[in-house]
């Protein structure tokens, strides 16, 4: 859904057979051997339970197929041609209506990961340890750059990373433990240790942790 044109999205349209307001949907993933599908990632469907078309496409599926179905009604941005989507149930299509703060969100988060990618280059340099975390923990951010950044995690060797990493839920486990490794370097090369008890960065060398008194 990351390429939705909110633009797109601005369009109003009125279902003609019950004067409901249509929903932008996200397109159905169209499989190759099935054809070139919408060509449009959004789709407007009248969504409305009582619209006369879907009361009587199930009669009429019915009748002439002999299948549980219905049909929605249908149009493509920018366009007033009438299209039916046939639907085997009053919820389909109804999980993907796109909301347009989502994909401003998404545009956000896409614009700020452009603007770190180029600063990464320099994070070294410049200390900047921000940059380097905004595209570690950012789990939309292309892997390339991520792992770029896990490389800059290591020069910077700066003990600061730790909490906010140690906050962040990774999806990937393999990413996870790269990150991991260079965290422990950066202990080892700062003469540091996690409590195994609270998590708190105490000295390598300490018998007892100043935070929670836990005994090693
Ligand atoms: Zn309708
Ligand atoms: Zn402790």
């Amino acid at each position: 859904m990351a390429n939705i044109d909110l633009e797109v999205l601005k369009e109003k349209k009125v279902c003609p057979h019950c004067d409901s307001k249509m929903f932008a949907c996200e397109s159905p993933q169209v499989h190759v051997g099935d054809g070139l599908g919408w060509g449009s990632d959004v789709l407007f469907i009248c969504l409305n339970d009582h619209c006369s078309l879907f009361l009587k496409g199930w009669n009429h599926i019915e009748t002439q197929y002999g299948h549980r179905a219905s049909y929605r009604y249908m149009e493509l941005p920018g366009s007033t041609e009438s299209n039916l989507m046939m639907v085997g149930n009053k919820d389909a299509f109804k999980a993907s209506v796109v909301d347009p703060e989502d994909i401003k969100k998404q545009n956000t988060r896409y614009q700020q990961e452009k603007v770190a990618t180029v600063a990464l280059d320099t994070a070294v340099e410049d200390n900047n340890l921000q940059v380097i975390l905004t595209l570690l923990l950012d789990e939309a951010a292309k892997n390339e750059t991520r792992e770029m950044a896990i490389v800059k995690l290591a020069q910077l060797n700066d003990i600061a990373c730790i909490d906010p990493i140690r906050n962040h839920s990774f999806r990937n486990t393999s990413f996870e433990q790269k990150v991991n490794m260079v965290i422990s370097r950066i202990l080892q090369a700062n003469y540091k240790k996690e409590c195994l008890q609270c998590g708190e960065i105490i000295k390598a060398q300490a018998k007892k942790c100043m935070h929670c008194n836990a005994e090693f």
